[in-house]
């Protein structure tokens, strides 16, 4: 008789040592309904981390959405140390970027426990206006004409020459331009709101909000800001300024409020989303131990259809560039003074034809075709009376928006809401099948390079991530495992 272990081995693959930050051997393996990434550093020993909770959709991940990756215009950088040590885009790289961040300052009004940047008003550095130009040209060359260009930071809205970034990026062929920030330049400066809706269309505000609760923001930001961000959403309204609203999520803080903001967010005549963020062990991470805390994105997609049940496990579905990071839902707005019904978009669209139904990326304003090919197949789903139970309300409002559904310009941004789980890799969870599919890609403030987000936070960001990048590549030729300096 022989030894049975107790798990299903499910792959192989290579990760990082948390300790040492080399890569090692791994595998994925199944045990009691979730999946773990068992990894053995040579010299640090064994580590097995939580990397979903849901074997079901941990599989739809693996197995069915999967697409021919789409490639970035060039590559910056060559094969040398072997991945994640040639970022990037290096050409092993699997996936454009759908996301380019564009971070123009260190600074921050803030100082938030959590910040993977590591902001805070101690901070003062600020990029030139050259070396935004250079930026903006490097995502240029590497996109194309990019998706989206989302200016971060720090926050960017502290940058003195703030309007003249965005302007920057108005010469050049960005089909979306995001505003990362935590708005309070937008709740405390009149007519701060108006200048920025004048960017539109095209331009949206990716609003920092992580609950209606003094508690939840005393615990991520470090201030009660609740009525400083329901200002910044009033004007926002008011203005009708696309919104998405993105929360950062702690267990034990607000994993339980999600239901919560996404009503809150239907609500809101401006908002066209939330984003929901789990954190990651990268930056400042006070008081997060990273065993205890992690929330998988598997976990998190559970608790937005229990709390939020107008979306059902149908509804949120993997988006196919890199599905173990990134989840979707999509619904559609009702009109008028029902704007704040949702009709749940994606639960009729069969993988397929996602898959199949146009570009590799997260959907937003101009991606109207694969919109329209959703909307034709609700059409064709409900006329064929393969509906679900219970859809007459749906079915009425689809079909009153259907005669505009074909001609597609007319089915606006403002009618479309979605739900996003965008989780990031950090160097416990990070595995080098799934960062070369990282879409969220930086770009270093020398202009030269686009970095994956994941990468860049453990081995490009600052001075200390680079003086870990250059041991471990020192250890590469040399073959082991280097020690483990104090910073
Ligand atoms: S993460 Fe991507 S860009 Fe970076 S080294 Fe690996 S394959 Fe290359
Ligand atoms: S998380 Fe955002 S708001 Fe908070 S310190 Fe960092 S950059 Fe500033």
């Amino acid at each position: 008789m022989h030894r049975v272990r107790p798990y299903l081995f499910y792959s192989a693959t290579r990760a990082l040592c948390s300790t040492c930050l080399m890569v090692c051997d791994a595998k994925e393996l199944i045990e009691d309904g979730k999946v773990y990434l068992w990894k053995r550093c040579l010299e640090h020993g064994q580590e097995r981390v939580l990397i979903s909770d849901d074997v079901d959709y941990f599989k739809l991940c693996r197995e069915v959405f999967l697409k021919p990756p789409e490639q970035v215009e060039r590559y910056n950088t060559q094969v040398e140390h072997g991945c994640p040590y040639d970022c990037g885009i290096c050409p092993d790289h699997e996936q454009h970027g759908c996301v380019s961040l564009l971070e123009v300052t260190d600074h921050c009004n803030l100082r938030c426990p959590l910040c993977f940047a590591s902001s805070g008003p101690e901070r003062h550095s600020v990029r030139s206006m050259d070396q935004i130009r250079a930026m903006l040209d490097r995502i240029v060359l590497n996109e194309g004409e990019p998706d989206v260009v989302q200016i971060s930071g720090g926050e960017p809205t502290t940058h003195p020459q703030f309007f003249e970034i965005l302007d920057e990026c108005r010469r050049r062929p960005i089909k979306h331009l995001m505003v990362n920030t935590n708005g309070l330049r937008i709740a405390r400066e009149d007519g701060f709101a108006e200048r920025l809706a004048a960017y539109q269309p095209g331009f949206e505000i990716y609003l920092q909000f992580d609950g209606l609760s003094e508690g939840v923001s005393q615990a991520l930001r470090g201030a009660d800001l609740t009525a400083t961000k329901l200002r910044a959403i009033e004007r926002l309204n008011e203005v009708g300024l696309s919104t998405t609203l993105v929360a950062t999520l702690k267990r034990g803080v607000n994993e339980g409020q999600i239901g919560e903001i996404i009503e809150f967010a239907a609500q809101q005549r401006a908002v066209r989303g939330v984003t929901l963020q789990p954190i990651h062990d990268s930056g400042r991470n006070e008081g997060a131990d990273p065993d205890r805390d992690r929330l998988t994105l598997s976990e998190v997609r559970r608790r937005v259809f229990e709390q939020f049940p107008t979306l059902t496990p149908a509804d949120i579905v993997p988006v196919p560039c890199h599905s173990d990071c990134l989840a979707m839902a999509y619904a559609i707005r009702g009109e008028g003074a029902d704007f704040t019904e949702l009709t749940p978009l994606t639960r009729h669209v069969p993988p397929e034809v996602l898959l199949d139904a146009g570009k590799n990326t997260i959907i937003y304003e101009g991606d109207k075709p694969l919109l329209g090919e959703m909307a034709k197949l609700v059409f064709n789903t409900f006329s064929t009376a393969h509906g679900p139970e219970g859809a007459t309300h749906a079915l009425r409002d689809l079909l009153c928006c259907l005669p505009s559904v074909d001609a597609l310009p007319n089915l606006g941004y403002d009618r479309v809401f979605r739900v996003v789980i965008m989780a990031f890799l950090d160097r416990h969870t990070l595995d080098l099948r799934s960062v070369r599919k990282s879409c969220v890609h930086v770009a270093s403030p020398d202009g030269k390079a686009m970095i994956p987000l994941d990468t860049y936070n453990i081995f490009y960001r600052g001075e200390e991530e680079r003086r870990a990048l250059e041991r471990v590549r020192r250890g590469v030729g040399a073959g082991r495992a280097l020690p483990v300096l104090s910073p």
